[in-house]
């Protein structure tokens, strides 16, 4: 869609009207630049903040037994924000560079939150398709053009300004790795929504950090350092997490200062039923004998178990 379209406006002016970001999912990653492309529309924003019990047994209660938790999570955030905003944006994200594709439950994400949800919530969504450049994802900007009454070039232009280039820049970032010092460290592995969700890392990476620990996730390396240290696996793994967290976990075998990998993997995650695997068999076939472990969380993972777990984990690596 190149045309600038010309929509009637909604009733209310876009002050007036409430973009719900759920927190959770890659609104850990990019939820900074979806707030600036909103508030830049004119729109008020409102986040649904930290996931809390309430969230989490809502969005177990709403959809199957079979979806991976952070999936039933990030329903359960959807659904508080449902009630209080005009609209709920979920990108659907397909793929962020050439030749990787997202998980499936990502690009489906904004159909099973509507069945999930009984139609009763309205959405805002933008495709997320970088694979084969960047036409797809300007022309899904249409339905945001509609939905506000903001012609087309405006949505675009302050798109590419708000997320395509913020994106681009990630993506194109040096191989320097920036920040790490040279203290005992413990490599946390996972999906960012899952290490930086205080309620469902249990708040790992504090008990870490409060243990004189410095943490390393994927997020301590560049783009770069992760997809350089991949093609040890022999075969190309196309799922974009997949491929960041075993390239971090690679690369982090090279850091002398990193003492013990942990992988905090959430139910259900077919994903990391293979990379998971992968790792472990990559670790066990080099002579580093790095400590690794991988708590599994559900809903039903109590915190004392697994501080039990972690302070074993602790102990084998400082003695
Ligand atoms: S990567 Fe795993 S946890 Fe994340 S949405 Fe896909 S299946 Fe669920």
């Amino acid at each position: 869609m190149n045309q600038i379209l010309k929509h009637a406006k909604p009733q209310k002016s876009n002050s007036d009207i409430t973009v719900g970001l759920p927190s959770s999912m890659m609104f850990y990653a990019h939820g900074e630049l979806w707030e600036d492309f909103f508030s830049k529309l004119g729109c008020h924003v409102e986040k649904s903040g930290p996931t809390s019990r309430e969230i989490l047994n809502r969005g177990v209660s709403l959809c199957s037994s079979e979806v991976c938790m952070p999936v039933k999570v990030f329903t359960g955030h959807v659904d508080a924000l449902a009630k209080r905003t005009d609209y709920v944006f979920i990108p659907r994200y397909i793929s962020m560079g050439r030749h990787e594709m997202d998980c499936p439950k990502f690009c489906g994400l904004p159909d099973m939150v509507r069945i999930n949800l009984h139609n009763k919530v309205n959405l805002m969504e933008v495709d997320i398709d970088f694979d084969k450049g960047t036409e797809k994802t300007k022309a899904s900007l249409g339905s945001i053009s509609n939905t506000l009454g903001i012609d087309y070039e405006t949505v675009k232009n302050i798109f590419v300004n708000s997320v395509q280039n913020k994106l681009d820049t990630d993506m194109k970032v040096g191989s320097v790795e920036p920040g790490i010092k040279n203290m005992p460290s413990i490599a946390v592995l996972g999906h960012p929504y899952m290490i930086y969700d205080e309620m469902l890392s249990m708040g790992l990476i504090s008990k870490l950090k409060q243990k004189n620990f410095q943490v390393l996730t994927p997020n301590s390396l560049t783009r770069n350092v992760r997809r350089s240290h991949l093609p040890i696996f022999k075969n190309r793994n196309f799922y974009e997490l997949g491929s960041d967290i075993l390239g971090s976990a690679s690369a982090f075998l090279e850091l002398p200062q990193v003492k013990g990998m942990i992988y905090l993997s959430p139910f259900a995650c077919g994903i990391d039923s293979l990379v998971t695997e992968f790792i472990e068999r990559h670790l066990h076939n080099t002579e580093k004998n790095m400590p690794f472990m991988k708590i599994t969380v559900d809903e039903h993972t109590g915190e004392a178990g697994f501080d039990t777990r972690l302070e074993a984990f602790l102990d084998m690596i400082e003695d």
